[in-house]
C-alpha cells in the first residue's frame, strides 16, 4: 500500500505558513513504514526541534483504479478515517528554501498515524464532516470538509492521473490551521465529530 498526502488544501493553514493558494492539488507520498496505528506511542525523533500535528482526514481507497473522473470518484472510497501527518517542520523549511523534495520532513518512520477506525461514507455527510484534534484535553485543530480548496473527488481524479490508486491505499487529504509542535508527554486525541478516533501520547 501507498501513503498519498495533499499539502495546503485548507485557505487559513495555507495562510499560517506563509504559502499561495494552490491552482490544482499539491501532493507527496509517505512509505508504508511511515504508519502508525493502535494508538501506539509516538516516538518524537532527534533529528528535529520543531515536530508539528497536522490533523487530517483519510480516504481508504477500496478499488484499482487509473484516470478516475471526478464523477465517478466516490466509487473507489467508502470509509473515511482520522490521521495525523506529522511534520519536521524546521526540515521542511529548510527544504523548501533550496528547492528540494520534503522526504525527510514528512516520511520519516511513524509519521503517518491512522485510526483504527473507519467510518462509512454513508453514515457520513461528506461535505460536512467536523474533525479536530485536542492536546492534552484542549482543542488545537478545528475542520470541517467544506472548508477544503480541493474536494475529495477532484482529489482522487488528480492523483490518479498520474499513480494508479490499488486497495488499501491511504490519502490524507489536507490539514486545517492551528498546526504546532508536539512535546513529550502531550495526549493527542482525534475526533471526527464527537465520535474519539485516535488517543495516543507523544514520547
Ligand atoms: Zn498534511
Amino acid at each position: 500500500m501507498k501513503i498519498i498526502c495533499i499539502g495546503q488544501n485548507y485557505a487559513k493553514h495555507v495562510k499560517e505558513l506563509n504559502n499561495d493558494i494552490p491552482e490544482e492539488p499539491v501532493f507527496f507520498m509517505k512509505p508504508d513504514t511511515a504508519i502508525l496505528r493502535k494508538n501506539n506511542p509516538f516516538y518524537l525523533p532527534d533529528f528535529s526541534n520543531d515536530l508539528h500535528h497536522e490533523v487530517e482526514l483519510v480516504l481508504k481507497i477500496d478499488k484499482l483504479g487509473k484516470n478516475i473522473s471526478k464523477s465517478f470518484a466516490s466509487r473507489y472510497y467508502t470509509s473515511i478515517g482520522l490521521g495525523i501527518d506529522f511534520t519536521a517542520r524546521d526540515l521542511q523549511r529548510e527544504l523548501r528554501s533550496k528547492g528540494l523534495p520534503w522526504e525527510k520532513a514528512k516520511a520519516f518512520d511513524s509519521s503517518a498515524a491512522i485510526s483504527d477506525e473507519f467510518i462509512p461514507v454513508e453514515d457520513l455527510e461528506k461535505n460536512d464532516i467536523a474533525f479536530s484534534l485536542d492536546i492534552n484535553g484542549e482543542t488545537r485543530q478545528e475542520g470541517n470538509s467544506n472548508d477544503m480548496i480541493f474536494g475529495f473527488d477532484e482529489i482522487i481524479e488528480h492523483i490518479s492521473k498520474y499513480l494508479t490508486l490499488k486497495q488499501g491505499d491511504l490519502i490524507y487529504t489536507g490539514t486545517p490551521a492551528g498546526v504546532g509542535p508536539v512535546r513529550i508527554d502531550d495526549r493527542l486525541q482525534g475526533f471526527i465529530g464527537d465520535k474519539l478516533m485516535f488517543d495516543f501520547w507523544i514520547k
